[in-house]
C-alpha cells in the first residue's frame, strides 16, 4: 500500500514541508542561506518527538546509560587531540570553467551513474590521490560537463573566536560532532556517579560542518542535530563483537519499531578496510533508501581506546578506569552509534509519504507516537456556540495527555485533508449527536474508518491507539 521510495521525489517532500510548515529555507526573506533550514511549527514538533523518543529508548529506559549536555564551544585543543583540526577533511574538486566546487567522491559517483564502467569502483574506499588518478584516467567531468582540477583536502570545521580585542582573540571551533564532549567529560562522569563498566553516555545537540555538497535538503546541512553514544567497555571482559551486534539490534529496533520505518527501505553496509578510519576495528552504516539513493542514516563504529588515549596524551590527564574487582587499570574501549536527528526526520517524512490516489489525498502515515499532533479536535460547525464550547472542553481533556491540534475552518472534508497531509492519526469531531449522548466521532487517518467513542473514555481510547 505504501509508496515505494523509487516513485517518491525529494521535490514532493520539500513542497509538502514548506506548504504545511515542517521546514522552511533559513532566512527565506533574504533569499535563503546555503544548506540551512528552519523548522516550522510542525517540524519543531516532529524533531522534538524524534529527539525525545531517542533519549527515552537509548538513555531513560536503559540501566547502563546516562546522558549529558556539553557545550558547542569546547577548548580548541579538544579538536587537535581528536584529529579534527588536521584530518576532518572532505576531498574537494573545482570545475575549471564555472569554478564551482564539489565534493570529489560525490562528483565521481554522480559521473559514474551516467557513465557505467565494467570495472567495480568503490568510490568510498578511494583516497585523495586515487581519486585524482581516476578523474584523469576516466576523464571525469563536473556535473556541468567541464574539466575538473585534481582533488584537494578541505577542512570542514567552522571557526570562530572568543574575545573582542583584535590580536587577542582565542580561536575556537563550533563542534563538528557531539562525541568529543563525552570523551572530555569521561573522568567527571566516572568520579561523580556510581557507574561501572560497561556503560554508555549519550547526548543530543547541534553540530556544525562546513559541508561542500549542497542540494540534499535537510539530509546534509551546515548546522544539524546529532544524537551520539559512546559505550565504554573493558575489551578483556566484554566480547566486542557481541556488544557491537547488540547495538546494531538496538539501532534497528529503534528505527523499525519505535519509529515504524519499513524494514525493506533499510540495509546495513559494512565499511571496507580501505574506507574504515585507521583507529576503527569495525564500522557499519545503517542506510535508508532516500529518494536520491541508499544513503547513511546512522553510523556505528568500534573506535577502540583511540579517543580517550588521544585526550590523555594532549591533556596530560588520567582518563583510565580501575576495575573494582581486580584493581586492573586500563583505558576503556568504545563503540559509537552516531545519528543525525534531522536525517531521521527526513527519512520519517519520506517513509510516511503516501499518495492515496483512490481517495485523492496525500497522507503522511507517520507512526502515531511520532506525528506532530496525535489528534485533531473539531466542532462540526464553528458558528454553533454549543458545539464549539463542547469541543473546547474535549480539547482541554485530551491535550493533557496527547499532542492535540484544533481546527474549525472550512468544511469537515477540508479539515480531514489537511490533517492527513500532516500525519495526524486521529480526528475527533464534536457534532449534534455529541450534545445528546456525549459521544464523538473518531476518524482513523489511514483506513478513514469512523467510530463513536464516549467522551469520558476518549483520552484512554486515543492513548491506547497511539501506543498500538
Ligand atoms: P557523511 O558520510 O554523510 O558525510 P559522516 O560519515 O561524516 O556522514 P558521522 O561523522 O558519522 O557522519 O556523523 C554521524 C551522523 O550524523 C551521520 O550518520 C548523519 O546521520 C549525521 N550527519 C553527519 N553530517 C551531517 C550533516 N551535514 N547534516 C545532517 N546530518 C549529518
Amino acid at each position: 500500500m505504501s509508496q515505494t521510495s523509487s516513485s517518491l521525489t525529494l521535490e514532493k517532500i520539500i513542497a509538502l514541508s514548506k506548504r504545511r510548515g515542517f521546514i522552511f529555507p533559513t532566512s527565506d526573506i533574504y533569499g535563503g542561506l546555503v544548506s540551512s533550514y528552519d523548522y516550522g511549527p510542525l517540524g519543531a514538533e516532529l524533531l522534538r518527538h524524534i529527539r525525545n523518543l531517542w533519549w527515552e529508548a537509548m538513555i531513560t529506559r536503559r540501566q547502563d546509560m546516562v546522558g549529558i549536555d556539553s557545550q558547542i564551544l569546547l577548548h580548541p585543543q579538544t579538536w587537535v587531540a581528536s584529529g579534527h583540526v588536521n584530518a576532518f577533511n572532505d576531498p574537494l574538486v573545482e570545475d575549471k570553467v564555472t569554478h564551482k566546487r564539489y565534493r570529489a567522491d560525490h562528483a565521481i559517483s554522480a559521473w559514474l551513474e551516467t557513465h557505467p564502467q565494467t570495472e567495480d569502483i568503490q568510490v568510498e574506499a578511494l583516497n585523495l590521490e586515487q581519486m585524482g588518478e581516476l578523474i584523469l584516467r576516466l576523464k571525469i567531468t563536473s556535473p556541468e560537463g567541464n574539466e575538473i582540477l585534481p582533488p584537494k583536502a578541505f577542512n570542514i570545521m567552522f571557526q570562530s573566536a572568543i574575545g573582542v580585542v583584535e590580536g587577542d582573540k582565542m580561536p575556537v571551533y563550533l563542534r563538528g560532532e557531539t562525541a568529543q564532549g563525552i570523551f572530555t567529560n569521561f573522568a567527571n562522569i566516572l568520579n561523580s556517579s556510581r557507574l561501572q563498566l560497561p556503560f554508555g553516555v549519550g547526548q543530543v545537540g547541534k553540530s556544525f560542518r562546513n559541508e561542500i555538497t549542497t542540494g540534499q535538503f535537510v539530509f546534509r546541512t551546515l548546522e544539524f542535530e546529532q544524537a551520539e553514544i559512546e559505550y565504554f567497555f573493558d575489551p578483556e571482559s566484554t566480547d566486542w563483537q557481541a556488544l557491537f551486534k547488540s547495538w546494531q539490534d538496538a539501532m534497528w529496533g529503534f528505527i523499525t519499531e519505535t519509529l515504524g520505518i519499513q524494514p525493506e527501505h533499510l540495509r546495513w553496509r559494512r565499511h571496507s578496510d580501505q574506507e574504515r578510519s585507521f583507529y576503527s576495528k569495525e564500522t557499519y552504516d545503517l542506510e535508508y533508501a532516500f529518494p536520491f539513493g541508499m544513503k547513511e542514516l546512522w553510523g556505528i563504529a568500534y573506535r577502540t581506546d583511540y579517543d580517550l588515549k588521544q585526550h590523555i596524551e594532549f591533556s596530560g590527564h588520567d582518563l583510565s578506569y580501575t576495575d573494582p574487582k581486580t584493581g586492573r587499570v586500563f583505558v576503556p574501549h568504545v563503540i559509537e552509534p552516531a545519528v543525525g536527528i534531522n536525517r531521521i526526520l527526513l527519512m520519517a517524512l519520506c517513509d510516511a509519504y503516501w499518495e492515496d490516489t483512490q481517495n485523492s489525498r496525500v497522507v503522511l502515515r507517520l507512526k502515531p507516537s511520532l506525528a506532530p499532533y496525535q489528534a485533531a479536535v473539531f466542532p462540526l460547525l464553528k458558528n454553533k456556540p454549543e458545539l464549539v464550547e463542547k469541543a473546547r472542553s474535549v480539547f482541554s481533556q485530551v491535550s493533557r495527555k496527547l499532542a492535540v491540534t484544533w481546527d474549525e475552518r472550512g468544511n469537515i472534508g477540508k479539515r480531514y485533508y489537511a490533517q492527513d497531509e500532516i500525519g495526524t492519526p486521529f480526528c475527533v469531531t464534536i457534532d449534534f449527536q455529541t450534545l445528546e449522548d456525549n459521544t464523538v466521532t473518531v476518524r482513523d487517518r489511514d483506513s478513514m474508518i469512523q467510530v463513536r467513542v464516549a467522551v469520558p473514555e476518549l483520552t484512554g481510547y486515543l492513548l491506547q491507539r497511539v501506543e498500538e
